[in-house]
């Protein structure tokens, strides 16, 4: 529970073993004893107590341990709630840590990322986004932009001091460099997403190539970390799986690995779909073959794409290599490997982490963008840049400039929710869960 009546409506249920007045009871301590209704035992508890400020609300706050089980939970709950407690919104708890003023928008947001994440790296940028990293950096953009405003303000008040050109200079040098901080960011946002989403991956090949035996044995591998995610369209499923911080959210053809008998067939065209909305394409050959019409087809698809050639059943005897000249004429790395034999698979790992260059985002020192609403937040305030650099180019007067410029200013509020729409609050977090 958390608000002014926390304590009013615990002493009503709560049985404290020795009993103690909430005034001498300290913040961040616990207490042993009984929830009780009327003089009925309902569970053997312990409750930890939060004094505001010093909460996760900032408010009030108590939290109760039971013993768990659905009978039990449910009756404490029912037994707050008949002594006054409402039943919390889905991320309450955090949202009245934002109104409360504990921490900002961009770091709620970070709660949510936080719980959800699905891989190591996810779960740092959330770590370090709550840590409030990139709130620190909006929030110096932004005294930059302040810094001149106030000079700006001062011109526009005393007419009568002509200090015209040197603001007009400084607003020129503060854009520049205000804008290449923002774009920073915004190109982080590609491995934000990479991080967040995973690097979509389709894995195509004429049947008998051995999709499914590459994807069972990147799914059994002891490091995968595996979330079946709905896929996009009807007939497949995604699966996040984490290898050596390399996410991956692999397309699977529905059907690939339970009928593994049934040679699964997908056309031509319905592999050049997929592809098509991947980021990365794995086309998979059969080495111990020649190429067929459909190998062809295939490295047709995969020609303008980022991918990466498999040759496959390494372990017979060879007829294609990476030699053949369809290959040569690609950009793609060609890796020999044995599906069956796991034989290969760093490899395929390494030059993944390659081509998106994930060996290069370094979460100790590069801020990360991993929100679409940050994302259009900073797109939006590098527009309004331009149009701040467009109305000095024509001359327009010092006050107009200013209305430009706090533009800037209200984009990046955004961001970190001090000047958000309370629509945009609530539709934030009501993409919690309850009792966050
Ligand atoms: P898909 O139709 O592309 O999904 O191919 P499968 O993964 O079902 O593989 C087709 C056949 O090739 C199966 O009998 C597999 O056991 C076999 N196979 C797959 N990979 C290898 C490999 O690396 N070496 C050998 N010798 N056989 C393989």
């Amino acid at each position: 529970m958390s608000g002014k009546d926390t304590f009013k409506i615990l002493d009503k249920i709560f049985k404290q073993k020795n009993k103690q007045d909430i005034k001498d009871i300290k913040g961040y301590t616990m207490k042993y004893g009984h929830i009780i209704n009327n003089n009925e035992i309902i569970d053997e508890v312990l409750v930890s107590y939060f004094k505001a400020p010093k909460s996760y609300t900032t408010e009030d706050m108590c939290e109760i341990n039971s013993h768990g089980g659905n009978i039990v939970v449910k009756k404490i709950l029912e037994l707050c709630l008949k002594n006054g407690a409402e039943l919390a919104e889905p991320g309450e708890f955090t949202k009245r840590a934002f109104l409360n003023g504990r921490i900002d928008l961009l770091q709620a947001e970070s709660v949510i990322d936080v719980i959800n994440a699905k891989s190591e790296r996810e779960m740092q940028t959330g770590i370090k986004q709550l840590e409030g990293f990139l709130s620190k950096e909006i929030g110096d953009i932004k005294q930059e932009i302040l810094d001149v405003m106030v000079n700006i303000e001062v011109a526009i008040d005393y007419p009568e001091y002509d200090v015209d050109d040197v603001t007009n200079n400084q607003i020129l040098n503060m854009l520049d460099s205000v804008e290449n901080k923002l774009i920073k960011l915004e190109k982080s946002f590609d491995n934000g997403k990479i991080i967040k989403e995973g690097i979509k991956t389709a894995i195509i090949g004429r049947p008998n190539a051995g999709k499914s035996s590459l994807l069972n044995a990147i799914l059994k591998e002891d490091r995968a970390i595996v979330t079946e995610i709905e896929g996009t369209t009807r007939d497949t499923i995604e699966e996040f799986v984490n290898i050596n911080g390399v996410p991956l959210k692999l397309i699977d053809t529905a059907g690939i690995r339970t009928a593994k008998d049934e040679v699964e067939k997908i056309g031509i065209e319905k592999s050049r779909e997929i592809a098509n909305t991947s980021d990365l394409v794995i086309a998979i050959f059969d080495s111990s073959k020649e190429l067929s019409e459909e190998d062809l087809e295939i490295l047709k698809i995969v020609k303008n794409k980022k991918s990466i050639i498999l040759l496959n059943k390494t372990d017979l005897q060879p007829i294609l290599d990476e030699n053949n000249e369809k290959f040569k004429e690609l950009e793609s790395k060609v890796i020999k490997i044995s599906a069956l034999n796991n034989t290969g698979l760093e490899e395929l790992y390494k030059e993944i982490s390659n081509l998106f260059n994930l060996n290069q985002i370094n979460l100790d020192n590069d801020l990360i963008i991993t929100n679409v609403r940050h994302k259009n937040l900073i797109c939006k305030a590098i527009n309004n840049i331009k149009e701040v650099r467009e109305t000095i180019n024509n001359k327009m007067p010092l006050d107009i400039i200013a209305i430009f410029i706090k533009n800037i200013l209200e984009d990046l509020g955004n961001i970190t929710g001090e000047v958000v729409d309370e629509n945009i609050i609530n539709e934030i977090f009501a993409k919690f869960c309850l009792g966050k």
